[in-house]
C-alpha cells in the first residue's frame, strides 16, 4: 500500500500531454493554450481618454475655480477612431472623448461634467492634475509580454486577451479521448426496472460528468458484467483512446476481476491499493502504445470512492494529459463544529459542509459517511481532509478543509 502523495506523483511521472492542433479563437472555450502567447504590440497602443472630456494642458487651469472659470478655445472634436490634427496651444482645449487619442500638448483631460461650453469654448471650473483620465500607452501589456501562458485554461477574459493580442487562432492541446466503463453484475441502466438484488448503474453518470467537467470527450464502453472474457475485450478497446477509467471490480472478492482483465490487456500496473479512505483498493497502470503510455486507472465501484479517487487521483493525471499547469483545489482552516471517528492510519477524505459563521469558516459533516451512501457526495461543498496519523479530531478543533 502507498501513500495518496506517492500515488498522485507516481500518476504524474507516467502521463504525457496529448498533442496539440490549430483552432480558431472563437472555439477556445475552456481549451488549453500549448504556446506562449506574447503580445507583439503595446496595449493600449497609444495614450487615450478614459472619460469623456477636455483635453488641456494642466497647468493652465490650476487656479480654476467655481467663482472664477478659465475659458479655452475648443481647437476641435475628436472621437474614439479618430485622430486629432491640432496641437494645443495656450489658451486651447480639444473635447475628448472615451478610447480616442490624446491630442500633441495635452497631459490631462477634465471631465465633461466639470465644464460648460458655450459658443466654441469651454468654461473649466476646477483644476485637474497633470495625468489624470489618460490611459498610458502600454499599461495594460508591454509589447513582447507573454499574456496567456502555456497550460492556461481559456477562459472569457483569456479569450478577450488573445483578441486583443490579434490572435485569431491558437494552439492548443487535442482534448483528450478518455474511454470508461463500470463493471458489475448487479448493475442495471438507468431506465430499467430494478430486479431482485440489482442497483441502478450510478457511477456511468457520476463519472460522465466528472469528465465533461474535466472538459475531456468522455468515450462510453457501457456496462461490463464481473467476466474475466468481456472485461478483458473492453479493457482491451479502451486503451485505443487517450485514457480509460474503469469502475467496479478492483477489490479482493472473488469476482473482483478487473486487475486481471488489465494483466491480459498487458497494461503494466504502477501501483493498487492507496492508504486513503474512501477509496483504498484503487489501482493505476499504464499501456505502452506507439511509444506512448496510455493511463489506465481502475476505481473501486462504490459511489463515493468513484468520485474521491476520481477527484484526487485521476483528475491531476488527466489535468496531465490536457497540458494544463497543475491546479489543485483551494485549502482552508476550519472550525469542526462536531467530533469525528478517526482510529486508523489512513489519509480521510470526510464530505463536510463549511460555511462562514460570524466571519470564521466553521465545517459540520454530511452525515453518514459510508463510501456508498453518494447523497453525503451532492450534499458537501468541501472534503474535511484528516491526514495520517490524526486521530479522532474533536469539535472545536481545526482540521484542514478542501473546497469543491
Ligand atoms: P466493487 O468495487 O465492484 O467491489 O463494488 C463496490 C460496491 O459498489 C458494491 O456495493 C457495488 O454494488 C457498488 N457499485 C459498483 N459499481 C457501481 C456502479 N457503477 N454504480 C453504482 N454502484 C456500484
Ligand atoms: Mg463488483
Amino acid at each position: 500500500m502507498i501513500s495518496v502523495d506517492e500515488a498522485k506523483k507516481i500518476i504524474l511521472a507516467s502521463v504525457e500531454p496529448v498533442d496539440t492542433e490549430q483552432i480558431p479563437l472563437a472555439e477556445s472555450h475552456y481549451r488549453v493554450v500549448a504556446e506562449d502567447v506574447a503580445s507583439q504590440d503595446d496595449i493600449p497602443p497609444f495614450d487615450n481618454s478614459s472619460m469623456d472630456g477636455y483635453a488641456l494642458y494642466a497647468a493652465e487651469v490650476q487656479d480654476a475655480h467655481s467663482a472664477s472659470p478659465v475659458t479655452l478655445k475648443v481647437l476641435e472634436e475628436v472621437q474614439a477612431g479618430d485622430v486629432s490634427q491640432k496641437t494645443l496651444e495656450k489658451g486651447t482645449a480639444v473635447h475628448i472623448m472615451t478610447g480616442a487619442p490624446i491630442p500633441d500638448g495635452a497631459d490631462a483631460v477634465i471631465e465633461q461634467e466639470l465644464t460648460s461650453s458655450r459658443n466654441g469654448t469651454v468654461g473649466i471650473a476646477s483644476p485637474v492634475i497633470k495625468g489624470k483620465n489618460i490611459r498610458r500607452k502600454g499599461e495594460d501589456v508591454r509589447a513582447g509580454q507573454v499574456v496567456v501562458r502555456k497550460g492556461t485554461r481559456l477562459s472569457a477574459s483569456h479569450m478577450g486577451a488573445l483578441a486583443s493580442v490579434g490572435r485569431a487562432s491558437v494552439v492548443v492541446f487535442r482534448k483528450p479521448k478518455v474511454a470508461f466503463l463500470t463493471s458489475g453484475n448487479e448493475l442495471v441502466r438507468v431506465d430499467s426496472a430494478l430486479g431482485p438484488g440489482k442497483i441502478r448503474n450510478s457511477n456511468a453518470y457520476s463519472m460522465l460528468g466528472l469528465l465533461e467537467e474535466a472538459q475531456c470527450s468522455p468515450v462510453e464502453l457501457g456496462m461490463t458484467p464481473d467476466n474475466e472474457e468481456v472485461l478483458t475485450r473492453k479493457v482491451n478497446e479502451g486503451i485505443h483512446n487517450d485514457a480509460l477509467i474503469t469502475s467496479g471490480g478492483v477489490s479482493v472478492g472473488k469476482y473482483d476481476l478487473m486487475l486481471k482483465a488489465m494483466e491480459n490487456a498487458s497494461v503494466e500496473r504502477k501501483f493498487w491499493k492507496v492508504n486513503i479512505k474512501p477509496g483504498g483498493p484503487f489501482a493505476f497502470g499504464v499501456f505502452k502504445r506507439n511509444g506512448k503510455a496510455v493511463p489506465v486507472f481502475a476505481l473501486p465501484g462504490n459511489p463515493v470512492s468513484t468520485m474521491v479517487t476520481f477527484l484526487q487521483f485521476v483528475l491531476p493525471g488527466l489535468q496531465k494529459l490536457m497540458g494544463m499547469i497543475p491546479s489543485s483545489r483551494l485549502h482552508v482552516k476550519a472550525r469542526l463544529e462536531h467530533d469525528i471517528t478517526k482510529k486508523d492510519s489512513k489519509r480521510h477524505f470526510v464530505r463536510g459542509i463549511v460555511r462562514n459563521e460570524a466571519g470564521a469558516l466553521v465545517v459540520t459533516t454530511t452525515g453518514s459517511q459510508s463510501s456508498g451512501v453518494l447523497t453525503s457526495m451532492t450534499a458537501a461543498n468541501c472534503f474535511i481532509v484528516l491526514p495520517e496519523e490524526r486521530k479522532d479530531p474533536k469539535v472545536g478543533e481545526e482540521v484542514e478543509v478542501e473546497l469543491l
